[in-house]
């Protein structure tokens, strides 16, 4: 049977490790890492991504300041707003809540945060950084994946991965690390042709699509080891039943009116798998906790 990568367990270990250390920079500094979070307009999923990021520092001893701008802001004020965070003393690292209203340039916003203060490691400087394998400020959900595996004593060594999407947020820092990892690495995306061969192919597959329980048991060679980044609420009966069937906990849930999550890669491709992180309780946990650590990461390098 398929063993679980538990990334609620994993994190909730790894930030024990963070609040001991943020003790120490207290105690060392005589003042705590702050993250700055800011939100432009009334996105409810973005305003519950932010809610939890704060509360998640709160947890650990991390202070943190949010700034809500309506979603009129114009671009320059956003941009003034992250001028003045990047100027503050008072704060280590900035997080801009994605996605951005459309008359909001994501990118210009990007790069405005400095790359001192960019906790979600994707300003330019940072994934240069990256790319030649000396960042400090890494993106998070890829970070947790490694961190995820290395955790599991899963060796990356030698090991064929395969990481299916080529976001700047996920599959293409991820395909950096894996590689930093001595792992040959695959990236796949839409154009690949042939996609299941690729992928089982992998001794380690990452699912990074969006594209819920889109690689099925033929996806996955036996005993392969499966992360699955993809989280996609589930909107239609027709899906739910598909993915899960009719007689499953997930099945009631949805009828009951409870949010349903999928991942990308289909329950009964898991059973092939040796490892596997679930959705939810995988990734996810682990990219806050990245999120922290970047924090304190960046407080420890503008003290020095
Ligand atoms: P994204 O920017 O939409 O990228 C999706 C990638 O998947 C693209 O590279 C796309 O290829 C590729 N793709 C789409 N359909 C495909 C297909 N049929 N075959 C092969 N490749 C295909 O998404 P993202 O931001 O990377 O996020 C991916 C998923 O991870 C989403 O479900 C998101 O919610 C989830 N996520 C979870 C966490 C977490 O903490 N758990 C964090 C971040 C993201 P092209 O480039 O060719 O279009």
């Amino acid at each position: 049977m398929a063993g679980i990568i538990d990334g609620k367990r994993l994190a909730d270990s790894i930030r024990q490790e963070i609040a001991a250390s943020v003790n120490e920079f207290y105690k060392t500094y005589g003042e705590r890492p702050c993250l700055a979070a800011v939100l432009v307009g009334e996105d409810p999923a973005s305003q519950v991504y932010v809610r939890n990021k704060v509360r998640a520092c709160e947890q650990i001893g991390i202070r943190s300041e949010s700034y809500h701008l309506s979603a009129g802001a114009t671009e320059a004020e956003l941009l003034d707003r992250i001028e003045h965070l990047n100027s503050s003393n008072n704060v280590d690292g900035i997080l801009l809540q994605l996605p951005l209203p459309a008359s909001i340039s994501k990118m210009k916003a990007l790069d405005t945060i400095s790359p001192a203060k960019d906790v979600d490691g994707l300003h330019p400087i940072n994934v240069g950084l990256l790319v030649q394998g000396r960042a400090e400020l890494i993106a998070c959900t890829p970070s947790g994946v490694i961190e995820a595996l290395r955790r599991s004593q899963v060796s990356m060594t030698g090991k064929s991965a395969v990481v299916v999407g080529r976001s700047d947020l996920v599959g293409k820092p991820l395909a950096l690390l894996l590689m930093q990892e001595n792992a040959t690495v695959t990236v796949c995306h839409s154009r690949t042709q042939n996609l299941q061969h690729v992928v089982s192919s992998g001794d380690i597959v990452i699912a990074a699509m969006g594209k819920p329980a889109f690689l099925g048991p033929d996806f996955i060679k036996e005993g392969a080891i499966v992360v699955d980044v993809g989280t996609t609420v589930l909107k239609e009966e027709s899906e739910v039943s598909r993915i899960f069937g009719t007689s499953s906990r997930k099945w009631e849930d949805f009828q009951q009116g409870k949010t349903v999550l999928a991942g990308d890669v289909h329950p009964a491709a898991y059973e092939r798998a040796s490892m596997y992180t679930p959705v939810p309780g995988g990734v996810g946990p682990l990219t806050i906790t990245m999120l922290l650590k970047n924090t304190l990461r960046a407080a420890q390098l503008r003290r020095r």
